[in-house]
């Protein structure tokens, strides 16, 4: 069964209203994309770094593992995931856990159903979550987050003669998508210490982000805790357009295909790290995957699983260059690392 299209109901509603804002349109274009499959691994649209190797989940579990150790092992930490995809990163990261002696209640923060019944399967006593407003209040989040913040909607501002203006999604002659400048004065979107721009200067904003920043980061603050967000993004504040589709490991026109095809945005690490620490939680730092994973002891997992299975030895070898290649995941992706106050520093953030 197949309901309209999303392109469809964009059409008629455009057509109605007038043009929507992209945020809108990213925002209902994912929500339809994600609720019905699995667009993982090499059948599907795009891989991420848990689908590559099961290092990743591994060390992101020892991370968690080691700085709850450090922090006293205080009593009864919940392992909180956002956007658990098929679940991968969990088993990985549980299992790490588990060997050192961390066995965590599950929450998993997921909208599709498609997907959670795929984590039910390899987290079977995961407990799910529209959003983090009912996950426990009462005990320390353990908290990981891969590939989840770029898939939220971005707000895009533009710089006109008149003034800021939000960039909208309208429709042309031939029924297709395209954007434009809307028409009112937008300046109250910019923060304010990027208002004064050259005209044609084009922003992002992600409040559906910085949202969901602000609540982990108050929460680590009330509760205790530490929390692990990785992306694909940019360190320190820029301009310019980075919305993109991807669709069957292929780029694809953003607005093409509302539904059909995955769209992401850079992550804003820099306003990111001045959320949190507004929220109350303290940055560690923002470091590039790549030299995150080595210092997390990369290497070293890949000798001993290339040990224990020499036939496998090559493919061991790519996945390590894959995630930690300069000119793959390695510099593109970067790691963020948030703590509750009280908490010690996390490892691979010196
Ligand atoms: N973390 C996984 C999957 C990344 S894909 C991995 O690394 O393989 C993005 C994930 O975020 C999917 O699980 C998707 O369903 C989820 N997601 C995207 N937008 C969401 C939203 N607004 N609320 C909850 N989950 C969302």
């Amino acid at each position: 069964m197949t309901g309209p299209s999303l392109a469809d109901s964009f059409r008629r509603l455009i057509a109605a209203t007038g043009p929507i804002s992209l945020a809108q349109f990213m925002g209902e274009s994912n929500a339809r994309y994600y609720a019905s499959r699995d667009p993982l691994g090499a059948a599907g649209d795009f891989i991420t770094a848990p689908e590559i190797s099961q290092m990743f989940g591994e060390l992101v579990g020892l991370w968690l593992a080691d700085i709850w150790t450090r922090a006293g092992t205080p009593d009864r930490p919940i392992y909180v995931e956002l956007g658990p995809g098929r679940g991968t990163l969990a088993s990985d990261a549980l299992r790490a856990m588990k060997r050192a002696g961390l066995e965590p209640d599950v929450h998993l923060v997921e909208g599709s159903p498609a997907l959670r019944a795929l984590q039910q399967a390899a987290v079977p006593n995961a407990r799910f979550h529209d959003d983090l407003a009912d996950i426990p209040q009462d005990r320390p989040l353990l908290l990981a987050a891969n590939e989840f913040l770029d898939a939220l909607p971005i707000r895009q501002l533009v710089m006109t003669a008149a003034g800021w203006r939000e960039v909208e999604v309208a429709v042309d002659d031939t029924g297709g998508f395209v954007l434009a400048a809307g028409s009112r004065p937008m300046d109250a979107a910019v923060p304010e210490e990027r208002r004064e721009a050259e005209e044609g200067t084009l922003i992002e904003v992600s409040p559906a982000s910085a949202a969901v920043v602000s609540e982990v980061a108050m929460r680590l603050a009330r509760q205790g805790g530490a929390a692990l967000l990785i992306d694909y993004g940019h360190a320190h504040i820029r301009a310019g357009s980075t919305l993109q589709a991807v669709r069957a490991h292929q780029k694809v026109d953003p607005l093409a295909l509302p539904g059909e095809a995955d769209l992401t945005a850079h992550v804003d690490f820099a306003t990111l790290a001045e959320v949190a620490g507004a929220a109350g939680a303290r940055w560690m730092g923002t470091v590039a995957q790549g030299a995150w994973l080595r210092a997390m002891g990369l290497e070293a997992r890949a000798e001993v699983l290339a040990r224990a299975a020499p036939a496998h030895r090559d493919a061991i070898g790519r996945a390590v260059d894959r995630l930690a290649g300069n000119d793959q995941m390695g510099t593109l992706f970067k790691v963020m690392g948030l703590a509750a106050p009280g908490w010690p520093d996390g490892a691979g953030f010196s």
